[in-house]
C-alpha cells in the first residue's frame, strides 16, 4: 500500500493524516528539492557549452561577454549570482537571467515531482526531464535554438530509461515519442516556417518521456497556452501578425504538465 506524503484534493495538497508518513514525505520533497538545485545548476553551468559555436573541451565560463574563466563562487548554486549581485566580476555585464531561476526552477519541479508521486524512481527521472525541457525553454529564448547537444542525448536517454517507470510501460514511451514525432512533423509542413523542427524534436523528448496516453495531455496543454499568449500579445500589439514567437516555452510547460501531473489529469 501507498502513503503518499500529500493527498490530491482537487484543488488542494493536504498532508498526509499519519504523521510519521507526512514527516517523510516532507524529507523526501525537500531532499528532492535540493538534488534539483544541484541538478540544475550543473546544467545552467554547463548551459553554453550546448550551443553549436561552443567547442565541448573549453574551459568552463560564467560570463559570455568577455569569456573570463569560472570563479569558485559560481560553483555553489546561486552564490555567485549573489555575491556578485548578478554582474560578472570581471567586465561589470549582467549575467543572463537563467543563473537566478535556473537551479531553483529546477528544485521546484523535483520538490512537485517528488510530491505527485511519492516514489524516488519517478521523482528523478520526472525531475531531470522536467529540468531539461526548462533548459531547452531557457536556450529556446535566448537564441531561438533548442541545441541537438541536449535534445538528441535527452531522447536516447529517454529510450534508455524507458523501463524505469513505475505507472508506465515501454510500449507506451515508444508509441509517446513516435505518436509525438508523427502529429508535430505534420504540424511543422502545414505551419510553412512557424514551427522549427527543434519544437518537432523537442516536442518527441515529450512523448518518449510522458508516453502515450499522458503525451496528448502535454501537446494539449503546449497548444492552448502557445495560443493564448500569442492571442494576447497580438491584441495588444506587443507583437506583429507573422511575428516569430518560440514555442519552446510552451513545449516545457506541456511536457512538464503531463511529466508531474499527466496521470491524475487522464485518471
Ligand atoms: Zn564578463
Amino acid at each position: 500500500m501507498r502513503y503518499p506524503p500529500y493527498q490530491w484534493t482537487g484543488l488542494l495538497w493536504r498532508a498526509n493524516p499519519d504523521p510519521r508518513q507526512g514527516l517523510k514525505g516532507i524529507v523526501m520533497v525537500i531532499t528532492a528539492a535540493l538534488v534539483g538545485l544541484v541538478v540544475g545548476h550543473l546544467l545552467e553551468v554547463l548551459l553554453d557549452r550546448f550551443y553549436a559555436d561552443t567547442p565541448p573541451a573549453s574551459p568552463l565560463v560564467r560570463c559570455s561577454a568577455c569569456r573570463s574563466p569560472i570563479r569558485p563562487p559560481h560553483l555553489i548554486p546561486l552564490l555567485g549570482y549573489l555575491l556578485y549581485r548578478g554582474r560578472c566580476p570581471d567586465c561589470d555585464q549582467w549575467l543572463p537571467i537563467r543563473v537566478l531561476l535556473l537551479p531553483p526552477a529546477s528544485a521546484l519541479v523535483f520538490a512537485l515531482a517528488a510530491l505527485t508521486s511519492d516514489e524516488w524512481a519517478p521523482t528523478i527521472l520526472g525531475g531531470l526531464f522536467s529540468t531539461i525541457f526548462l533548459a531547452l525553454a531557457t536556450t529556446d529564448m535566448e537564441r531561438r535554438l533548442i541545441p541537438n547537444r541536449i535534445v538528441y542525448p535527452a531522447i536516447l536517454l529517454a529510450m534508455a530509461v524507458s523501463w524505469a517507470w513505475p505507472d508506465r510501460g515501454v510500449g507506451q514511451i515508444f508509441a509517446g515519442g513516435g505518436l509525438a514525432f508523427a502529429i508535430m512533423l505534420i504540424v511543422y509542413i502545414v505551419s510553412l516556417g512557424r514551427f522549427g523542427f527543434g519544437d518537432v524534436k523537442m516536442a518527441t523528448l515529450m512523448g518518449f518521456t510522458a508516453g502515450f496516453p499522458v503525451m496528448v495531455v502535454g501537446l494539449f496543454f503546449t497548444a492552448i497556452s502557445a495560443g493564448i499568449v500569442a492571442a494576447v500579445l497580438l491584441l495588444t500589439r506587443v507583437m506583429q501578425r507573422g511575428q516569430y514567437i518560440p514555442y519552446g516555452p510552451f513545449i516545457a510547460l506541456g511536457a512538464i504538465i503531463s511529466l508531474l501531473w499527466g496521470h491524475s489529469i487522464i485518471d
